[in-house]
């Protein structure tokens, strides 16, 4: 169904919009709401945004206070064009001509801001993150708000990012003035975060680094934060000393030999799930393990769109915890080990003797 319905008691508006031609009513609807001071809940083509006019103060104060963000977690700036990117950041000529050719897309960069936003934007930082998304619902309302949208994703902090409308409903009816329901998100994972004044990738995403290298001729530098391997100790990019995407239910990384984690997780029967590809899932037949397929083992790009999915479902099943297996260390699957990293509280195993430490700590 397509149309705007106002959910009872809550005065929360709800459309519901094809994301590639998004209808003029739900992004007339968005854009004034946008204009008024008010939050808005939005598809792009990476994760669901909560959205607010990014030069109204006030407005951006309360996307932290819905979402439960700590002050000192900026929030990404999108933009329309380069132009009105050159507004709010420095850049130098040739990134900003490299950008011309990859945005709009799924690549948020960092630079030296012009202090045109408010601080609470950026978290008094002198520097600023700013992505032109691709998806057709944000850049229609940023097309018809005419003002910058400052939107981190559509998540109550420490939970996984909304990939499906029911999710950003889930977490934020009543809470928001407007939630455009465009059905699944072309990625299921937020965008790429590369600081261009240290050429380092803050956070893996939806532009793979092979991409960043074959767009601007250079390798970015990809270091411990950037895989989830280690917590942030200095704040370079706010996010990353965070606990993020994280289930309710226990859940660990499995890193060891897809065919032998049967025999470790059989034991628990029902009380377990299990988190991997068609391939691996059809190994616990017979186990009473629950098997959450993410998809084909050779499809990286399928399996990490439904990662966030899965995870919100995981919480659903009622089971005391749950395996999930690694992602490859190339292309997508960074972003989705950076994100298991932190979803499971860096705890993983190979054998058994590791899971039944693990289980004993829960
Ligand atoms: P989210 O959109 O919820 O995924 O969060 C936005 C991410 O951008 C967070 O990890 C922030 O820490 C990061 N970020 C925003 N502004 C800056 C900045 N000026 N410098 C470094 N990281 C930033
Ligand atoms: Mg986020």
């Amino acid at each position: 169904m397509i149309g705007c319905s106002k959910a009872e008691r809550m005065k929360t508006v709800v459309c519901k919009t094809d994301p590639k031609r998004p209808s003029a009513k739900a992004i007339g609807v968005a854009a004034e709401a946008i204009l008024r001071g008010r939050l808005v809940v939005f598809p792009t083509e990476t994760v669901y945004g909560i959205g607010a006019n990014a030069f109204d103060d006030k407005a951006c104060r309360e996307v932290y206070r819905v979402k439960g963000r700590a002050s000192d977690n900026p929030l990404i700036v999108h933009v329309y064009s380069v132009e009105d990117a050159l507004k709010l950041g420095r850049f130098n000529r040739e990134h900003a001509k490299t950008l011309g050719r990859i945005w709009p897309g799924p690549l948020t960069v960092i630079v030296k801001g012009r202090g045109r936003l408010p601080e609470t934007v950026t978290a008094g930082l002198d520097s600023v993150a700013i992505r032109c998304p691709r998806g057709n619902v944000i850049r229609s309302i940023m097309k018809t708000a005419g003002v910058p949208i400052a939107a981190p994703s559509a998540n109550i902090s420490t939970k996984p990012s909304s990939t499906k409308g029911e999710h950003a409903i889930g977490y934020f009816i009543g809470k928001v003035s407007v939630i455009i329901d465009g059905g699944e998100a072309d990625y299921g994972i937020e965008s790429t975060i590369l600081d261009l004044r240290s050429f380092r990738i803050l956070r893996p995403g939806a532009f793979t680094p092979e991409q960043i290298e074959r767009a601007f001729g250079r390798k970015p530098i990809l270091g411990r934060i950037a895989r989830g391997t280690a917590g942030a100790k200095r704040a370079i990019s706010p996010g990353t000393k965070y606990r993020h995407y994280a289930p309710l239910t226990p859940l660990f990384v499995y890193t060891g030999d897809r065919k032998a984690v049967r025999s470790m997780i059989r034991p628990f029967g029902k009380s377990a799930a299990f988190i991997g590809s068609d391939e691996s899932c059809s190994f616990l037949k017979g186990t009473g393990v629950r098997p959450i397929s993410l998809g084909p083992a050779k499809s990286l790009r399928i399996r990490v769109h439904r990662l966030f999915d899965k995870l919100i479902e995981l919480d659903s099943l009622g089971v005391d915890f749950a395996v999930i297996e690694q992602f490859p260390e190339h292309g997508l699957g960074y972003s989705a080990m950076n994100r298991l990293r932190k979803a499971s509280d860096h705890k993983s195993f190979s054998n058994l003797e590791e899971l039944k430490k693990l289980l004993e700590n829960k």
